[in-house]
């Protein structure tokens, strides 16, 4: 073994090998699904790398097996000959502050996740790499003059000499080849005599945050946001937890309410992170935002790689005051957080869908807490979850934004029961009360919204003499007729295939029906009807791209657009001041079977796409297309009365013991043989009671329901079955599944399980 260095003086300089000595201790967590930690050693020379966040490759097991992983903690300690050397590091950028890691601890005991797979997923990839900088060499001179004079050098090593000697300052390479005229041999050469020396920095390529004129408002905030705006800064002078629910209706101001409290964080120069759930919400508030701060850092999907490495290192050096983003965001590296905003925050689109599966308000929360700022969720139709919390947390508070800004009503909400239609008119999407307000509307030169809740042109291809349908051949799941680009899509797997027009079975081969309308086919329509309107199509077969959002928000602000058509992503948040009237379509219960929360979903989308209509001076008006006009959550929409509906839905989901009441955690496991799915669902659900029983000294508090088949049961050839588990406390469902791991009972080889803790969709 080789002698280890100290750097504590007072110790001797030199110990022998094998005697208890301080080292570099690195503590890593694999990046293989092993929720363990090692401790590996790094010589001093290159302990400076090794910093927590950062990837590395070690040697594992008896054999010594390289395999990557992550730098967790590091420290110096008493060491021993045992503990091997780290094999190399891999990264030079993106490591993580003690705080962050501690939050991914917990997001990976909270979630299930190994903590190397959760750490990894924290640091951008782009950032790891550290996109968006370039390797700038400068090379300096050691050798002193004596030993150069002494030497027999060659012509050009002498040229490229003569250049370093009469500059003390250190060159680049580049540079330095070119005036001495040498070649990149020649100085190697010399580098490797020891003569010259070569450091390496990074520089960013230029990079340009995002900058907008200043602009000022030119109103005064009234008394409902002032009031709600004097608790908060209350909360970010106190520098303590606290979460402040803004409850309003879209248009009461809410956004104004976050720009002032976080321009209160960044006068006490501090950084505040605001999250927003979708990229199409960024292109707007993004401005919004950058018009009222110097710099603000914008964090989503659409960046490429080089921009959001770029932003991450302005973030870490404080060097943007404000993060504007989606999900990634909440891992952004600010120095010293002020306070958290989650815009929007009951949107089904902040759980993460890949392990780690977390939930980004969840996470945003429990950040807060450890960092012991305020955060502020806001809605016009809060999470009951969110919601449950301001009725019984002491943490929690309600801020109340009763009305719209100027005096604005709501727009009226009308029903259009399509359940009366006659036979020929199915095939038509938009009904007559819709046509002829959009009418009324387009020869008003105002603009018009219309929503529906699919993508495609059809939603089902039958074959009527043989009764079969077009499925994927991988899932069960019906092919998707996207017409446009000329294929059969299934939105599961994204499995596609050219439009068939007669039956694929060889004995049938009859020809085709189509029915269900999509996006695609209301567009058609639409196109038929209003010959001279410009109709924009926005879903994700046409938003690829966050240049395409910029365009649309541009189009329909400059009033381009006379009927914006698309799904949900158009149905929040977007702010468009001539939008007078708002059509839905399908608003139904359909496609979210089985799922409890399928009424608060269809609530909250009737109510958020209202809120588009008559934002300004104009006066708006909501038309709802739907099946099943009876349906408690649509009464309540009529009238934009969520405390009636969460009143209700309250009590249903108390009486039924789900979420908020409950915390559930839902396990699918999935694999080729169903009867071994079924026996082994079987085992885990028995497994899980036993455990939860003894724990609880004999009465089980956890409540299993299932293994019984997902609602999409097959998915890319594999079957597929769920185990609900539902218990009264995040702790006790954590304490029941931590302790069914530990005795190995999610272990199997013939399938793959997966656990999602707070689980926000059930397909
Ligand atoms: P929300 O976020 O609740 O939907 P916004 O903050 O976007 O509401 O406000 C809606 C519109 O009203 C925006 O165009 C905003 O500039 C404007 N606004 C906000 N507060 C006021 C106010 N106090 N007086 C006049 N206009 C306001
Ligand atoms: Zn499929």
């Amino acid at each position: 073994m080789p002698r280890q260095k100290t750097v504590d003086h007072t110790q001797p300089l030199w110990v022998e090998a094998g005697d208890p000595s301080e080292a570099v201790l690195v503590s890593v967590a694999p990046i293989a699904p092993i929720d363990k930690l090692y401790t590996y050693t790094i010589d001093d020379a290159s302990a400076h790398l090794v910093l927590p966040g950062r990837r590395v490759i070690v040697p594992f097991g008896r054999k010594g097996r390289l395999a990557p992983a992550i730098v967790v903690s590091v420290t110096r300690g008493p060491w021993n000959s045992t503990l091997k050397p780290i094999a190399e590091v891999l990264e030079e950028a993106g490591s993580l502050s003690d705080h962050l890691i501690e939050l991914g601890q917990w997001i990976s005991d909270y979630y299930y996740c190994p903590l190397g797979r959760t750490l990894a997923a924290m640091v951008p990839e782009a950032v790891r790499k550290k996109r968006g900088f370039q390797t700038v060499r400068h090379v300096r001179l050691l050798a002193d003059a004596e030993t150069i004079e002494a030497a027999r050098l060659g012509a050009k090593q002498k040229q490229l000499i003569d250049v370093l000697q009469g500059s003390d300052a250190s060159f680049e390479v580049g540079a330095l080849l070119e005036e001495s005229g040498a070649s990149r041999s020649t100085l190697r050469g010399l580098i490797t005599k020891g003569w010259v020396e070569e450091t390496q920095t990074k520089v960013p390529v230029t990079y340009e945050p995002v900058q907008a004129e200043r602009i000022t408002p030119d109103y005064a905030i009234n008394d409902a946001q002032q009031a709600a705006l004097t608790r908060i800064e209350e909360g970010i002078d106190a520098q303590a937890f606290k979460a402040f629910l803004l409850y309003g209706v879209s248009g009461s101001g809410k956004t104004e309410v976050y720009i002032r409290a976080m321009q209160r964080v960044v006068d006490a120069g501090r950084q505040a992170i605001m999250l927003v759930p979708e990229i199409a919400l960024t292109a707007q508030l993004m401005k919004r935002v950058a018009q009222r701060f110097d710099r603000v850092a914008v964090i989503h999907s659409g960046l490429s790689g080089v921009q959001r490495s770029l932003a991450w290192e302005d973030i870490r050096n404080g060097k943007t005051p404000v993060v504007v983003g989606t999900r990634s965001a909440i891992f952004a590296p600010c120095p010293n957080v002020g306070l958290i905003v989650v815009d929007e925050e009951q949107e089904p689109s902040y759980k993460n869908l890949q392990s780690p599966r977390f939930h980004v308000r969840d996470v945003a929360i429990m950040r807060a807490q450890k960092l012991g700022v305020p955060i502020v969720l806001g809605s016009a139709t809060p999470s009951l979850e969110t919601w449950n919390n301001c009725l019984h947390r002491k943490s929690y508070e309600r801020l109340n934004l009763p009305n719209r800004v100027m005096e604005r009503s709501m727009p009226p909400v009308k029903l259009v029961d399509m359940t009366h239609r006659s036979a020929p008119d199915k095939t038509v999407t938009i009904s007559e009360p819709l046509r002829s307000a959009l009418t009324e509307t387009f020869e008003r030169k105002q603009q018009s919204v219309v929503l529906i809740n699919r993508r495609g042109f059809a939603s089902w291809l039958f074959c009527p003499s043989c009764k079969t349908r077009i499925e994927c051949r991988r899932c069960n799941a019906g092919m998707i007729l996207h017409r446009s680009r000329g294929i059969v899509l299934c939105h599961h797997c994204h499995e596609q295939a050219p439009i068939p027009h007669r039956c694929p079975q060889m004995s049938c081969g009859g020809k085709l029906l189509t029915g269900g309308g999509g996006a695609e086919r209301v567009e058609d329509e639409l196109k038929q009807m209003f010959p001279a309107a410009r109709i924009m199509r926005a879903d994700s077969d046409t938003m690829t791209h966050a240049t395409k959002y910029t365009e649309l928000v541009k189009k329909m602000e400059c009033g381009e657009v006379d009927i914006l058509l698309g799904t949900q992503m158009i149905a929040k948040g977007l702010d468009f001041p001539s939008v007078a009237l708002v059509g839905v379509i399908g608003a139904d219960l359909t496609g979210a079977a089985g799922d409890f929360r399928a009424s608060e979903r269809l609530f909250q989308l009737v109510t958020q796409v209202a809120g588009r209509a008559g934002r300004a001076e104009i006066e708006g008006r909501v038309l709802v297309q739907t099946l099943t006009p009876s349906l408690p959550a649509l009464r309540c929409s009529l009238t934009h009365d969520y405390c009636s509906f969460v009143e209700s839905e309250l009590a249903f989901r108390k009486e039924q013991y789900l979420p908020p009441f409950t915390r559930m955690a839902r396990i699918v496991i999935s694999g080729k043989r169903e009867s071994e799915l079924v026996a082994d669902g079987t085992a885990i659900a028995n497994r899980v009671r036993s455990i939860s029983e003894e724990l609880e000294a004999g009465a089980s508090v956890v409540r299993v329901l299932g293994p019984h088949p997902c609602v999409l049961e097959r998915l890319r050839g594999s079957y597929r079955f769920e185990l609900l588990l539902v218990a009264r406390s995040a702790s006790e469902l954590s304490n029941v599944l931590a302790a069914v791991r530990a005795s190995g009972g999610f272990k199997s080889t013939s399938r793959t399980l997966m656990i999602d803790v707070d689980p926000v969709s059930l397909s």
